[in-house]
Formats: structure tokens, sequence, C-alpha cells
């Protein structure tokens, strides 16, 4: 378990991006790069696709996750605010 990348104080179960209640707050068009760019990673590492190719779609997976995560973030820093 480690913390929730989006500093809402809970942990984040091993594999997983952020906490549920955070991921939830994600909208769709935010989400389903993350799904697509994981799956695309996960087949192109089984197919044993060159170096490059999955350097690539890492960075892409990357991008996305980091802008799930900001929008989860500022979720959270908005619940601060309002609370
Ligand atoms: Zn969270």
């Amino acid at each position: 378990m480690s913390a929730c990348p989006t500093g809402c104080g809970r942990s984040v179960t091993l594999g997983n991006l952020m906490c549920a209640p955070c991921w939830h707050r994600v909208p769709r068009e935010l989400q389903t790069p993350v799904w697509v760019a994981w799956r695309q990673l996960n087949k192109a590492v089984t197919r044993g696709l060159d170096e490059r190719a999955i350097r690539t779609l890492k960075r892409e997976h990357a991008e996305a996750r980091a802008a799930a995560i900001e929008h989860a973030k500022a979720c959270v820093v908005q619940r601060e605010l309002f609370a």
C-alpha cells in the first residue's frame, strides 16, 4: 500500500493508479486514455514489440496517468477549500 498521489490522505492498493474515490472523480474522457494506453502497452510487451515502440507507449501511458492524477488532485484541493 502506498499513499494516493492526489494527496487525499487515503492509500492505494498496489497496481492501482489512485484510490477508488479519487478515480471515480476523474471524468471518463481522462479515464479512458489511461485504460487504452495500459492495454496497448501490455499488448506490446506480450507481443515483444521493439523497445522504441514500447518506450512511446510507456510515455503515452505516463501522460494519460499524469492528466488523470492532475484532475483528481484539483478535486482534492477544491474539497479542502469548500469543506
Ligand atoms: Zn485518493
